[in-house]
C-alpha cells in the first residue's frame, strides 16, 4: 500500500505524467459521450422502426456493437438502422480496439511502471552506512573508479538528481540514489557524516554548489571536485574542495614528459617524496648491445631499473635483458643518483626533434605549454577550432584527418606524435595512420575510456594515458590518503603497510617480483625511508612499503601479501591540497 501511494504520487508530481493523465481522461470523457450519444440514436431509429426498447437496452446494444462483441440478440431491420450500426461498430473498433489501449500504455502503464520502477532508488541511505564514497554523476573516471573502489571494500552510491538518470544507472547495475545535488538535506540522507569522500564530476558551477553545500555539513570531508578552467579552481577552492581535479591539464602535462627528446637523459616521469621515477633512452649510449647485468647501472650510479616500457606496458628488467637502440628504461633513484646516471651515460641529440601534437583543446594546449618549458622541440600543433589555438604561433588550423592539412604541419617530419582529441575513434584511426606511414614514430595517445586503451596501443601507439585512469587514480589517492601514483596507463606506485608475512624477511627470499609482478621501490619505518632498497635489505617489523605495478599485479600483491587495508592504516586525514603531478 505505502509503495502505491509513492508510485501514485511520484506520477502526480511528474508533470509530463500529470499531462498525459489529462489526455487518458479527457479520451475516456469522449468515450461516454459517445456511448450516450449512440444509445439516444438507437432509441429514436428503433421508435422509427416500430420497437420498444428501455434506456438501458440502448446502453446494452451500443457496448456489444462498439466491442465487437454482438450477441446478435438487439437489431435492426432498416437500412439506416443497419448504417447506424455499422458506424457504431467501425466507431468502436477505432475507440476501444486502437485508440484507447495504446492511450492506456503510452500514457499511464508506461508511466506507471518508470514510477514504480524510480521509486525503488533510494531517497535516503541506511544508517549503517559508513566510509562510503558518493560520487555525483557516472562518467568515464567513475566507471573506472567503482571497481577500485569495491577492491578496497568502499562501498559507493551516485547521487542523481532525477529518478530517471537514478533509473538509467540502476539498469546498469550501478547503485543509485536521488536527491537534489543543491540541497544540504540530500546530502544528511546519503550520511555525509559518516562518508569516506565526495566525488563530484559535473559541470564547474554544479561542483562549486555541490562542495559548498557539502563542506558545510562536514568540515573535514575530504571533497575532489573537478574543474575546466583556473577561474573555476580557484572558486571550487574557496568552497572547500580539498582537491581540484584538472585532468585535462595533468594529462597534457603527463604526455609532454613522456615525450622522448633524443637524448639519454632520465627525464622524472613521477616522484614519491625524495624518489624520482624516471625514464631514459638508450638510443646513442654506450649501454647499447650491453646486457643490464653488465651495465653496471646500479653499481655505478645508484639507480634501480624498474623496467623497460614496451609498447606502453611496464616490463619488468631481468638481468639478462639486452639493451637496444629502442630501449627506454624505467629508472627509480634519488635526485642525486639520478644526475650520477646522467653524467655517466648521457648523450645529447644534435638537432632538436619535431613533436607534432594533434587537437589543440585543453590536453594539447597543456601538452603545448610543458613542452614549450622544456625547450628542447619543435612543436606544431593541428586543430579543427581557431578559436582554441588563437595566440599559439605553431597552430595549424584543420582537420587532422586531411592529408593537405597533414602536409600543411609536415608530419612526416615528425618524429613523435601526441595525439590528444577528446574521441577514441578519431585517436585510433590517427594512430593507425601514422604508424602505417613511419615505423619509427614515437606515438602517444589520449583515450577517454579505459576499454579504447588496448585498441590504441594494438594500432600502433607506443603510449596511451586514459583520461578514466588517471582521473580514478587520483581520487583514489585521496580517499587513501597515500602517494598513489599512476605512471603510465595502468601502472602505478602504490603504498602499503608492511603485512606480518613479509616483516622481517630480506626482500631477496619474498621475491615479490616473481610472485606478484610488483617491485619494491622504498621502505618507511619509523619516520625514516629508504629509497631503492637493495635484495639484502631486511623489511623492519612494521612501517610502509611502496610498490610499483600494474592494476593487476597490485591486486595479486594484495591477495598474497595481504596488508592492512583497513581504514585507519590507509587513510590520513586529508586537509586541503592542489593537485600536483
Ligand atoms: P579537449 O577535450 O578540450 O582536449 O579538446 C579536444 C580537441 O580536439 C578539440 O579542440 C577538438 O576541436 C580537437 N579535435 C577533435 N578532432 C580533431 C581532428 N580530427 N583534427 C583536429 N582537431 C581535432
Amino acid at each position: 500500500m505505502k509503495g502505491l501511494v509513492s508510485v501514485v504520487t511520484a506520477i502526480l508530481q511528474d508533470r509530463a505524467s500529470r499531462t498525459n493523465l489529462k489526455s487518458l481522461l479527457r479520451l475516456l470523457a469522449v468515450l461516454l459521450g459517445l456511448v450516450v450519444l449512440f444509445s439516444v440514436l438507437f432509441h429514436l431509429l428503433m421508435i422509427r422502426e416500430g420497437q420498444e426498447h428501455s434506456w438501458i437496452t440502448g446502453v446494452y446494444w451500443t457496448l456489444t456493437v462498439m466491442s465487437t462483441l454482438g450477441f446478435g440478440d438487439i437489431t435492426f431491420q432498416s437500412d439506416l438502422g443497419r448504417l447506424f450500426s455499422i458506424v457504431v461498430l467501425v466507431t468502436g473498433v477505432i475507440y476501444l480496439l486502437v485508440l484507447l489501449p495504446f492511450t492506456f500504455i503510452q500514457f499511464f502503464y508506461a508511466p506507471w511502471m518508470r514510477a514504480q520502477a524510480a521509486a525503488r532508488a533510494p531517497r535516503e541511505l541506511p544508517s549503517s552506512w559508513r566510509q562510503h564514497v558518493i560520487l555525483t554523476n557516472y562518467d568515464a573516471v567513475a566507471s573506472a573508479l567503482i571497481p577500485m573502489l569495491e577492491n578496497y571494500g568502499h562501498p559507493y552510491i551516485v547521487l542523481c538528481p532525477t529518478p530517471a538518470e537514478a533509473l538509467a544507472l540502476d539498469e546498469r547495475g550501478v547503485k543509485s540514489a536521488v536527491g537534489d545535488l543543491d540541497d544540504p538535506d540530500t546530502y544528511r540522507k546519503m550520511r555525509i557524516d559518516r562518508a569516506a569522500m565526495l566525488v563530484s564530476t559535473r559541470g564547474d558551477m554544479v561542483n562549486a554548489n555541490v562542495t559548498f553545500t557539502a563542506r558545510e555539513l562536514a568540515p573535514r570531508l575530504p571533497i575532489v571536485a573537478s574543474a575546466d578552467s583556473d577561474a573555476s579552481q580557484d572558486v571550487l577552492e574557496l568552497a572547500g574542495a580539498t582537491l581540484v581535479l584538472r585532468l585535462e591539464k595533468m594529462m597534457g602535462q603527463a604526455l609532454a614528459r613522456r615525450i622522448s627528446l633524443r637524448d639519454s637523459d632520465a627525464h622524472v616521469i613521477g616522484k614519491l617524496g625524495g624518489l624520482h621515477i624516471a625514464e631514459a633512452a638508450a638510443a646513442g649510449t654506450a649501454l647499447v648491445g650491453q646486457t643490464l647485468r653488465h651495465s653496471q647501472i646500479r653499481s655505478k650510479t645508484g639507480v634501480n631499473v624498474i623496467g623497460i616500457w614496451n609498447h606502453g606496458r611496464l616490463e619488468f628488467a631481468s638481468p639478462d635483458l639486452a639493451i637496444t637502440e629502442h630501449t627506454l628504461f624505467v629508472l627509480a633513484g634519488t635526485k642525486q643518483q639520478l644526475d650520477s646516471f646522467n653524467t655517466t651515460f648521457t648523450t645529447n641529440a644534435e638537432t632538436k626533434p619535431r613533436v607534432l601534437v594533434i587537437g589543440g583543446g585543453r590536453v594539447g594546449r597543456a601538452t603545448y605549454r610543458a613542452l614549450k618549458e622544456r625547450d628542447a622541440c619543435c612543436i606544431s600543433i593541428i586543430e579543427r577550432n581557431p578559436e582554441r589555438v588563437r595566440g599559439i604561433p605553431e597552430a595549424i588550423v584543420g582537420d587532422a584527418t586531411q592529408m593537405d592539412v597533414l602536409k600543411l604541419a609536415s608530419a612526416r617530419e615528425a618524429t613523435s606524435l601526441i595525439i590528444t582529441t577528446h574521441d577514441d575513434d578519431t585517436n585510433v584511426a590517427l594512430t593507425i595512420f601514422f604508424r602505417r606511414l613511419r615505423s619509427t614514430f614515437h606515438i602517444l595517445a589520449r583515450s577517454t575510456l579505459d576499454r579504447n586503451v588496448p585498441t590504441l596501443l594494438r594500432a600502433g601507439a607506443d603510449l596511451v594515458l586514459s583520461y578514466a585512469s588517471m582521473g580514478s587514480n587520483t581520487v583514489l589517492n585521496v580517499l587513501r590518503g597515500s602517494d598513489h601514483l599512476l605512471l603510465a596507463e595502468g601502472v602505478n606506485i602504490f603504498p602499503a603497510t608492511i603485512p606480518p608475512s613479509m616483516a622481517g624477511r630480506l626482500l631477496s627470499e619474498l621475491d615479490v617480483r616473481a610472485q606478484t609482478g610488483c617491485s619494491i621501490i622504498a621502505v618507511e619505518a619509523g619516520g625514516e625511508r629508504v629509497d631503492n632498497p637493495p635484495p639484502d635489505y631486511r623489511l623492519p617489523p612494521a612501517g610502509r612499503i611502496f610498490l610499483i605495478g600494474d592494476i593487476a599485479a597490485e591486486e595479486r600483491f594484495l591477495k598474497i601479501f595481504k596488508p592492512d587495508l583497513s581504514p585507519s592504516k590507509r587513510w590520513r586525514s586529508a586537509g586541503r591540497r592542489s593537485q600536483s603531478n
